[in-house]
C-alpha cells in the first residue's frame, strides 16, 4: 500500500487547505494511505508527532478555512544535507514513499534538491549505520509532485497560482472601502501591495478598481515618473474625479534600481507648493490581510483539481520521471517539469533586476484610469 504525505512550506496562501484535503481524500479513494507533515520541512527534520496519518474525516470541513491548518515554516535546517539527512531517515522510518509538497519556488527547489539527493541519503543512512539495507530496501525512488501555493502569482508555466485570486478579491474589496471615504473627502490614497519581485497583484488591482496610477517591479519607472504621475493624476481630477488611487507594489522601482516609496509618492501627491497637487493624502500598507481569511472559490477549485492530480501524478511516475510540479494552462490542470518552470522563474526575476522586464515580456506601457 502506497504511502502519501502531503504538506505546506514557505508562505502559507488561501486554498492550501483545499489541497491537503483533496490529497488526503483522494489518496485514501484510491487504495493508499494518506499522511500529512506538519510544519513545512520543520516538520520532515523533526519527524514524530509532525508526521501524522490523516483520515477522511480528519479534513471535514476545511475548504472554507484560510491560511494553512497544516503549518508551515521557514526551515533552516533543511538548506543544508545533514538536515536532508534526517529528513530522509524520518521519512522511511514512517514508511512514506511520496511526497506532494504546497509550496513557492523556494519550497519547490528544495523538494527537487531532495529528490536528487535521495540515493546518496539512503547510501550514507546505511554507511553510518542508522538504517538497514533492508530498511531502505523498498525506497529506492523518492516520488515528489509540486503544487504552487502563492498569494503573489510568481511562478512561471503557470497561469495562476493557489491563493493568487484571493489576496486579488482582499485587495480590491480593501481599495473599494477606501475608495468610499476617499471620494467624500476628495482625497488621495497611496495603497501599498504585496509583490516584492512580481507586481501582478498590484497590476490586476489596478485594473480591476480603476487606480490612477500603478508602480510594479516588472516596469521600473523613468527616472521624471514624478512628473508623469502628476500629469496623469491632475488630467484625472480635470476630468472629475474626486478621489486618486495610486497603487505600489513592495518591489516597486525606478530604472535605475532605486526603490520607489510610498512616502515620496505621497509627498509628491501633497505638494503644496506652486504647481503642485496639493491634495489630502493619505498611506494605507495592507499587508497581512491580503494573505489571510477564506479563499475566493477560483482558489478552492484549483486546490482541489490539482491535488486530485497530484495524486495522480504519484501514482503514475516512475523512476524515470521528471519531478512534476501541477499547472493550470488555459484552464486545463496539466503536469509540467518543475525545475524548468523554477528556473524561468528566476530567469525573469534576473531581467527584473537587469531593468530589462520590458523587453524580456514584450511589455507595452500601461496606464490605468477610470
Ligand atoms: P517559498 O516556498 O514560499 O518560496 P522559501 O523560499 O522561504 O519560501 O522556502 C521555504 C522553505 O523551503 C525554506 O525554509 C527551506 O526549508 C526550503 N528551501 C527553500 N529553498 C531551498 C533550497 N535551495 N534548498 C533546500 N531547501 C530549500
Amino acid at each position: 500500500k502506497k504511502k502519501i504525505a502531503v504538506m505546506t512550506s514557505g508562505g502559507d496562501s488561501p486554498g492550501m487547505n483545499a489541497v491537503v484535503r483533496a490529497v488526503v481524500r483522494m489518496a485514501i479513494h484510491m487504495g493508499c494511505d494518506a499522511y500529512c507533515v506538519y510544519e513545512g520541512y520543520e516538520g520532515l527534520v523533526q519527524g514524530g508527532d509532525l508526521i501524522k496519518k490523516m483520515q477522511w474525516n480528519d479534513v471535514r470541513g476545511w475548504l472554507s478555512e484560510g491560511g494553512t491548518l497544516i503549518g508551515t515554516a521557514r526551515c533552516m535546517a533543511f538548506y543544508e544535507r545533514p538536515g536532508r539527512l534526517v529528513a530522509a531517515k524520518n521519512m522511511i522510518l514512517h514508511g512514506i514513499d511520496a511526497l506532494i509538497i504546497c509550496g513557492g519556488d523556494g519550497s519547490l527547489t528544495g523538494a527537487d534538491k531532495f529528490r536528487a539527493e535521495w540515493p546518496s541519503l539512503l547510501e550514507e543512512l546505511v554507511a553510518n549505520g542508522q538504517l538497514t539495507k533492508e530498511q531502505i530496501g523498498p525506497y529506492q525512488h523518492l516520488n515528489i509532485v509540486g503544487l504552487v501555493g502563492s498569494i503573489d502569482n510568481d511562478l512561471s508555466g503557470t497561469d495562476a497560482t493557489i491563493g493568487c485570486y484571493s489576496a486579488l478579491a482582499r485587495i480590491c474589496e480593501m481599495v473599494d472601502y477606501i475608495e468610499a471615504t476617499a471620494s467624500s473627502h476628495s482625497r488621495a490614497f497611496v495603497i501599498e501591495v504585496m509583490g516584492r519581485h512580481c507586481g501582478w497583484l498590484a497590476l490586476m488591482a489596478g485594473v480591476a478598481t480603476g487606480a490612477d496610477f500603478v508602480f510594479i517591479p516588472e516596469r521600473p519607472r523613468d527616472r521624471d515618473w514624478k512628473a508623469d504621475m502628476s500629469t496623469v493624476v491632475r488630467r484625472h481630477r480635470e476630468l472629475g474625479k474626486r478621489k486618486t488611487i495610486v497603487i505600489v507594489a513592495e518591489g516597486a522601482r525606478d530604472k535605475d534600481g532605486t526603490k520607489i516609496t510610498p512616502e515620496e509618492i505621497k509627498d509628491l501627491l501633497a505638494d503644496k507648493s506652486e504647481g503642485g497637487l496639493a491634495l489630502d493624502t493619505r498611506i494605507t500598507t495592507l499587508g497581512h490581510v491580503q494573505r489571510g481569511g477564506t479563499a475566493v472559490s477560483y482558489d478552492r477549485t484549483l486546490g482541489t483539481l490539482q491535488g486530485v492530480e497530484a495524486v495522480r501524478a504519484v501514482l503514475e511516475a516512475t523512476p524515470e520521471t521528471e519531478t512534476p510540479f501541477i499547472a493550470i494552462n488555459e484552464n486545463k490542470i496539466v503536469r509540467k517539469p518543475l525545475m524548468k518552470a523554477v528556473a524561468e522563474t528566476k530567469e525573469l526575476s534576473k531581467a527584473v533586476d537587469a531593468k530589462d522586464f520590458e523587453k524580456a515580456m514584450g511589455l507595452r506601457d500601461t496606464e490605468f484610469a477610470d
